[in-house]
């Protein structure tokens, strides 16, 4: 009764990023920040989370549209660029 379930994960970062390529579980180790210039203010960044495997597949499909963007490390992602803004 009094045992829970976060403890039984001692040890697992608080923190963890997905992969957004669909269908992928892994963990995301990079971050690509990207906007559409024909529908996203100036300030309107998104940011798509990506393992090993397919940080190049999202990044050249971005930059096949040439959607501006930039790959950063997740460790330095805050949660403010994870959603976006408000
Ligand atoms: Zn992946």
């Amino acid at each position: 009764m009094s045992g829970s379930l976060a403890a039984s994960l001692g040890g697992a970062p608080a923190l963890t990023y997905e992969c957004s390529r669909a269908g992928c579980r892994e963990a995301a180790g990079q971050a690509i920040r990207w906007r559409n210039p024909k529908i996203h203010a100036e300030d309107r960044w998104k940011t798509w989370l990506a393992c090993d495997e397919h940080l190049e597949f999202l990044r050249e499909f971005l930059a096949a549209r040439s959607f501006p963007l930039e790959v950063v490390p997740v460790a330095e992602l805050s949660d403010r660029a994870t959603e976006g803004g408000r």
